[in-house]
């Protein structure tokens, strides 16, 4: 059996059961992660965000070539982990130019999820990501939409605008936004059952 670290061909009993370096080269380095014990550690994690930076970018660039297919597999999985009926394909989704609700532009793959990456949102939660049910949004439309009640988007505006502080003014015409765009879904979905 030979040791991988000194190279030299020694008998079974010289190496600790399912070791592949012999008791001899072992024990060095175990005493030379001892005293390097601080060094070795930032060399692991240098080299773990070396491959995170080069995966991240091999990421971007994938759902830059494919957003919709990289779309159908995110919430393909989301919705058997939660249960959720799902029978989309390729055809069910077009990604607009820019977001209906909020009209800021959808930007696509910028690797992590800003306000203007695309996000797939069911008209009526009731229903799955079924065919019909589904349109791509803005993902801060998307957020505000499922983080709140039409109730709490006007209860919110309303502070807002009696505050009347300007900075809140763009955000105040989002949640209009949304709270219309709520609205109208819920009647479409009234109207349907
Ligand atoms: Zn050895």
């Amino acid at each position: 059996m030979i040791c991988n670290r000194c190279k030299v061909d020694k008998s079974p009993d010289d190496f600790i059961h399912g070791k592949l370096k012999c008791r001899e080269c072992y024990k060095k380095c175990q005493e030379y992660y001892k005293t390097h014990r601080e060094q070795e550690i930032a060399r692991a994690k240098k080299n773990i965000n070396k491959d995170r930076v080069k995966t991240n970018a091999k990421k971007r660039e994938s759902i830059r070539k494919n957003p919709i297919a990289y779309m159908l597999w995110n919430v393909k999985s989301r919705a058997k982990k939660r249960g959720i009926p799902f029978n989309l394909t390729h055809k069910d989704i077009v990604i607009p130019e820019k977001c209906p609700i909020l009209g800021i532009p959808l930007i696509i793959g910028t690797g992590h999820p800003s306000p203007n990456s695309p996000s797939l949102d069911r008209i009526n939660p009731q229903y799955g990501y079924v065919k019909g049910n589904v349109q791509v949004i803005s993902h801060r439309a998307n957020t505000i939409k499922s983080d709140a009640t039409t109730i709490e988007l006007r209860r919110v505006l309303e502070h807002m605008e009696k505050q009347q502080l300007p900075d809140l003014a763009k955000e105040a015409k989002n949640f209009h936004k949304i709270s219309r765009y709520v609205d109208k879904n819920k009647k479409t979905c009234e109207e349907q059952s």
